[in-house]
């Protein structure tokens, strides 16, 4: 027998299955009951961020030092996919506090860390993330926001687009050209600018196909002035702290991914056991009974997955970014799959509102784009691939 306790129980600890069942209560009591409202009036689920707030799952990735509860990259995951299990919109909270706050976390001054972690612990403030632009989504390095030295300080003028949380957020990471003529990618530098700096906008909510509860709208910056203390990391490194945040943060995407496909298969095993056609329950049927099998076989493939990325991205592997990116890849085409799935398990019933799963399979969608597209993890795994 071996002593390695990694090998032998290779499984979750103790600790994080405690964890999943505290975030499944809070979940199930107090951000299901909103889900469909959240997601019928496009308006944030402020009942599932207090809930979250109350229960200190809002930003759990956040240090002791900063008044967080310092969870592991494992934990942080289950935080997110129990509560995207019942709302996909609220499991963005701390998803996208995460993905926010992981460049200073990876690249800021301590001054920076000890201003801007503690609020967003605390939960009195979010952090967004404000990378892509209208004309720079895939192609992060063609982007035009400008931040321009001046004096002690910077002037931003640009845009950035379909930035989640934006608006109910009060801080944000946000990237822009400091050298105009420097070389492509390594001319950006980042910045965390507040919601309350002069001469910073939002553009109007976009109107979406799912997640509607999780604001999307454009950052806008028209001569904003900001301190010169506010760069994270060191001029030109922008672009690389930003796609190192995303290795780590592909993998709250891919666990948002695995929580609404767990959300709909849930739903669906209790359906076809209630619904009859032909005299029996449909779970009678073998054809149903292949299909769910074939559902919880790639959940349960792109949970494992998943978890083993998270598990590299706390112990900051070297082959993170491969992991991160086919773990959000393969999870998100699972979850697009088993949604729709579950619609079809469903039929006519499936298709109306008046059950969830049409809103998990329009919620699953958006994991196979945002945080790279699905096309762009392929192009991050083959580099990976390439290089040893
Ligand atoms: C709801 C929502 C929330 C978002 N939240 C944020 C956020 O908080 N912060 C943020 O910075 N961004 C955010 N985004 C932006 C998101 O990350 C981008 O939309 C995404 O990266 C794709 O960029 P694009 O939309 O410009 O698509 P494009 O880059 O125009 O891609 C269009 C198509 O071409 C494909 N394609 C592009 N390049 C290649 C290539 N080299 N090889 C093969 N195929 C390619 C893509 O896969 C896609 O299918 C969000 C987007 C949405 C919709």
């Amino acid at each position: 027998m071996s002593n390695n306790k990694g090998f032998d129980f290779f499984r979750t600890s103790e600790d994080h299955e405690e964890l999943r069942a505290a975030v499944r209560a809070v979940a199930e009591d107090k951000i299901a009951p909103h889900a469909a409202e959240a997601d019928e009036t496009a308006s944030f689920p402020q009942a599932g961020y207090d809930a979250l707030v109350a229960s200190d799952f809002h930003a759990p990735h956040i240090g002791q030092e900063y008044g967080g509860v310092g969870a592991d990259a494992l934990a942080t995951c289950i935080v997110i996919e129990e509560v995207a299990r019942v709302c996909a919109s609220s499991s963005l909270i701390p998803a996208v506090n995460k993905l926010g706050t992981m460049p200073l976390i990876l690249a800021a001054s301590d001054e920076i860390k000890a201003k801007y972690l503690p609020p967003v612990a605390a939960g009195e403030s979010m952090f967004a993330y404000g990378l892509s632009e209208r004309e720079a989504g895939s192609d992060t390095a063609s982007m035009r926001c400008r931040a321009r030295a001046d004096g002690d300080g910077w002037v931003l003028n640009g845009q950035k687009s379909w930035i989640t949380n934006a608006g109910v957020s009060d801080f944000y990471t946000v990237l822009a050209v400091t050298d105009p003529d420097g070389k492509r990618g390594r001319n950006v530098s980042a910045f965390v600018v507040e919601k309350a700096d002069a001469g910073f906008t939002f553009g109007d909510p976009e109107r979406k196909m799912g997640i509607k509860g999780s604001p999307t709208r454009e950052l806008i910056f028209q001569g904003c002035r900001i301190p010169g203390d506010r760069m994270v990391g060191a001029p030109g490194e922008g672009l690389k702290i930003a796609l190192a945040t995303l290795d780590h943060t592909r993998v709250t995407i891919g666990a948002q991914a695995v929580g609404i496909a767990q959300g709909a298969l849930d739903f669906a095993l209790g359906y076809v056991k209630e619904r009859s056609q032909f005299g029996k329950h449909i779970s009678e049927f073998q054809g149903i009974q292949f299909m769910l099998a074939d559902m919880a076989m790639k959940l349960e493939a792109a949970r494992q997955m998943v978890y083993v990325a998270a598990a590299k991205s706390e112990r900051g592997d070297g082959d993170l970014s491969f992991f991160g990116a086919a773990a959000k890849c393969f999870a998100s085409d699972v979850a697009m799959a088993v949604t729709t799935d579950a619609v079809q398990l469903l039929g006519g019933a499936g298709y109306v509102k008046d059950y969830p799963v049409e809103r998990m399979m329009r919620d699953a969608k958006i994991t196979q784009i945002y945080e790279g597209t699905n096309q762009i993890q392929r192009i991050v795994m083959a580099r990976q691939l390439l290089k040893a």
